[in-house]
């Protein structure tokens, strides 16, 4: 779950809109409902959604991530353009900006036609969803005291988001963690033990670099960073090294 500021609608969708919501209700009355629209006419319909000028600039504004796992779709199937609540339902939403998300293939399938309104399901985008978060290793959970607990507790169930395969990659992003973490803690004891200013200038350079290696993972273009900010602000080794550059 990623902290995302969603861009700007561009004039070829304010302006291709009308014509789009025309066709889907023209549509609609034809078939009778969404569901029994063919799907060659719905590929039709919503071709100005899936457009990769519109997926160019959902994933711009979420560093090339899906809002909800925080993988890049490169490594996890296509680039979605997710409907946060459902045009199956909300028929007026379907070409409304503020309502399109970028996600991936596996959590735009789990979400599904899941009513996120029903669910009182968070909503990334409408706030920073960090502050609010906690990881049980790698399981993402809602923060015992935040405020949003029951809505981030509901777009965890509704995108699966520990599941397995997300466990998988967060394991494998902790695992480099550690190892970043046990490189600075020798970097941290060899600056500490070092006796002349000269050795102490040249140790210090060596425990800058280990320190920006491990924070490196918190940074939003990286894979599961709002797992990696909680586990380094919790790091009394990352505490203990960041005093040296205060
Ligand atoms: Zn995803």
């Amino acid at each position: 779950m990623i902290a995302y500021i969603p861009p700007e609608e561009p004039p070829f969708h304010s302006t291709g809109k009308s014509v789009s919501k025309q066709t889907f209700e023209d549509n609609l009355k034809k078939y009778g409902s969404y569901t029994k629209i063919p799907q060659k006419e719905k590929n039709k319909t919503f071709e100005l959604c899936g457009r990769s000028e519109v997926k160019d600039l959902l994933f711009a504004a979420s560093s090339g991530k899906c809002v909800y796992c925080e993988l890049n779709p490169s490594d996890t199937g296509s680039r979605e353009n997710d409907h946060f609540l459902p045009k199956s339902s909300y028929h007026d939403l379907a070409f409304d900006w503020g309502n399109y998300l970028p996600c991936c293939r596996n959590c735009n399938m789990h979400k599904n036609d899941q009513d996120p309104n029903i669910l009182g399901a968070f909503k990334p985008g409408s706030e920073d969803p960090r502050p609010h978060l906690q990881f049980d290793s790698m399981k993402i959970e809602p923060h015992p005291s935040s405020s949003k607990f029951s809505e981030i507790d509901q777009l965890i169930k509704m995108c699966k988001l520990n599941r397995k395969s997300l466990l998988k990659s967060r394991s494998i992003v902790l695992i480099d963690l550690m190892l970043f973490e046990d490189a600075l803690s020798e970097a941290l004891n060899s600056y500490e033990k070092a006796k002349t200013a000269r050795t102490k200038n040249s140790r210090l350079s060596t425990l800058r670099s280990a320190l920006e290696n491990v924070q490196s993972y918190s940074l939003m273009d990286q894979a599961h960073s709002a797992m990696s900010a909680y586990y380094l602000a919790k790091s009394k080794v990352v505490e203990k090294a960041m005093k040296h550059f205060e």
